[in-house]
């Protein structure tokens, strides 16, 4: 039987796995706490990270350091503060991956290496980059990466062209995917702000605290928290019933207070608007066949009711509406791999900035995946340049690598080379008049450059040694989840576990060459 390919849904409220299994479908892996719904959030505390439910629960006692949807922030420069550090976006993310994959361990009882991540459309090279070190360094030797409504029309299982309205808790995106055999391209994608299921818990939460007679309440304090839970449960209930009897907490207000529909849809209608307009604005230019409604958001009543008389009929999609991405993905990764699959096409022009900032596209937007170019330039003057690559195009262009080459010659030959590979991860080549290659491997671009001191210790290197020469007698999952465990204890860097962290793996290391002998 075939390794398990785990598929993951990292959402702004909710993190999902899920995978393809040959006579069963697609399975949802239960999170350590029962239900499906891992909540997609990470906390530095003292005692070290948490993840999802412990950092939620934790979010009281740390809410400066408890991190909700952080895979929005990969590739940038955004930095928590964490004890007397600072941590990237992909250091926050990792804890949350790590216990997806564990929770998958569990349920499957077998390693799981490899697996299909699911990234907003808009996400550029860069962002993709990161999010997939992240899942590297999580423990996933091999990973993919799919756009998420590319995932959500591959569950719906029929090829055409697709409107798919992705309404999340923190994000709404609407976005066109066409497919033809298994070539999916994402025409265009659009995110709308401040109408997410969050931004309606926080006007719900507001109108409660205000019929219960106490304005001005901090939106920090632990009271309107409470009042932010209630809302969101208030609201769910209010998309299957009309009307219902709210008890605030105890020692605020004692008389029950009745909430109806009506009074929820006057509150968030102007978003809805917005998301409608957005939505009619890709149907009326792109023309397609289907709308699929995916995200928890998407079973409000009012949205079902304007789509369906200003836009269309939504499509049934036989599947629950927040499964759907990570559906898609679990099945992604049981596709067989026929070499090349050709997946999705490049969303966005890809060139570089030449030396007057005159944009140079080397790929363009629509080309087909696996894609390549070359450009051959002649350098001008001695001494280093840099190189300047960019992605998307007109007010939308982003640089995504500064390549410096070193000790250029006057009029010398360097050849610049972009492989795009079917995941649409980019790899940067720079060729040299002498032959000497400089590349930037997919996972690296936006990469901090590693300091000196992150050089791998002795002690590292000579377990890694030892686990190399007993790697033989291992499966290959188990090499792998070997080489990721000792890959992992390269960042405990001089942090305080890293004498314990050690002496740990050199136990479990002799007890496996016992075993092996
Ligand atoms: P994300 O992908 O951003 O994590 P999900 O697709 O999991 O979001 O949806 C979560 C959002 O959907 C939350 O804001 C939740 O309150 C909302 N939601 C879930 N069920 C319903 C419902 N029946 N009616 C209205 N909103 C709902
Ligand atoms: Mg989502």
């Amino acid at each position: 039987m075939s390794a398990p390919v785990l598929g993951i849904d990292l959402g702004t409220r909710n993190a999902l796995s899920a995978v393809a299994q040959a006579g069963k479908g697609v399975v949802l892996i239960p999170s350590r706490w029962g239900g499906f719904r891992t909540p997609s959030v990470s906390a530095w505390t003292s005692g070290g990270w948490l993840a999802g439910e412990d950092a939620a629960r934790s979010e009281i006692k740390n809410p400066s350091t408890t991190w909700w949807d952080i895979k929005r922030k990969l590739g940038t420069t955004w930095r928590g503060r964490c004890g007397r550090g600072h941590c990237t976006p992909e250091d926050v993310l990792a804890p949350l991956m790590i216990l997806l994959r564990e929770d998958a361990e569990a349920c499957l009882g077998e390693f799981v290496s490899s697996c299909v991540l699911t990234v907003p459309a808009s996400f550029s090279f860069t962002e993709r980059a990161a999010a997939g070190r992240v899942a590297r360094s999580a423990g996933f030797s091999a990973v993919r990466v799919i756009n998420e409504p590319t995932a959500a029309a591959l569950a719906f299982g029929a090829s055409g062209k697709f409107l798919v309205l992705d309404y999340g808790a923190g994000t709404v995106d609407v976005s066109v995917v066409e497919s033809e055999g298994e070539v999916w391209q994402v025409l265009e994608s659009t995110g709308i702000p401040a109408s997410g299921g969050r931004d309606f818990d926080v006007a719900l939460a507001r109108r409660l605290s205000s019929r219960m007679g106490a304005t001005d309440l901090d939106e920090n304090s632990p009271l309107f928290r409470t009042l932010l839970a209630e809302a969101e449960e208030l609201k769910i209930m209010l998309s299957s019933c009309t009307a219902c009897e709210w008890t605030p907490p105890a020692g605020v207000c004692s008389a029950p207070i009745r909430v109806a529909r009506p009074e929820l849809e006057e509150l968030i209608r102007p978003s809805i608007e917005k998301v409608n307009t957005a939505v009619l604005r890709l149907w009326r230019k792109h023309r397609p066949d289907r709308l699929l409604l995916v995200g928890g958001g998407s079973r409000i009543p009012l949205l079902r009711q304007m789509l369906e008389e200003r836009v269309a009929r939504p499509d049934h999609l036989n599947l629950c509406p927040d499964e759907t991405v990570v559906t898609g993905a679990a099945l992604y990764g049981a596709m067989p791999d026929k070499g090349r699959l050709l997946l999705d096409v490049l969303s966005q022009d890809l060139g570089i900035l030449a030396a007057d900032g005159t944009p140079a596209p080397l790929l363009e937007r629509g080309a087909y995946l696996p894609a390549r170019a070359e450009r051959r330039f002649l350098s001008v003057g001695d001494g280093p340049f840099t190189i300047t690559v960019f992605q998307g195009s007109g007010s939308r262009r982003r640089v995504i690598a500064s390549l410096k080459v070193q000790e250029a010659r006057k009029d010398e030959e360097i050849a610049l080379s972009f492989t795009v590979d079917s995941d649409g991860l980019l790899k940067i080549d720079i060729i040299r008049s002498d032959g000497r290659i400089t590349s930037i491997e997919p996972l690296e671009l936006g990469e901090e450059p590693r300091s000196a001191s992150s050089e791998i210790p002795a002690e590292i290197r000579d377990l890694e040694r030892r686990f190399a020469l007993m790697s033989v007698s291992l499966s290959p999952a188990q090499q792998e989840r070997g080489a990721a465990v000792l890959r992992m204890a390269r960042t405990l860097g001089t942090g305080e576990y890293y004498q314990a962290g050690i002496e740990a793996l050199e136990r479990m290391l002799s007890e496996m060459e016992r075993v092996v002998g």
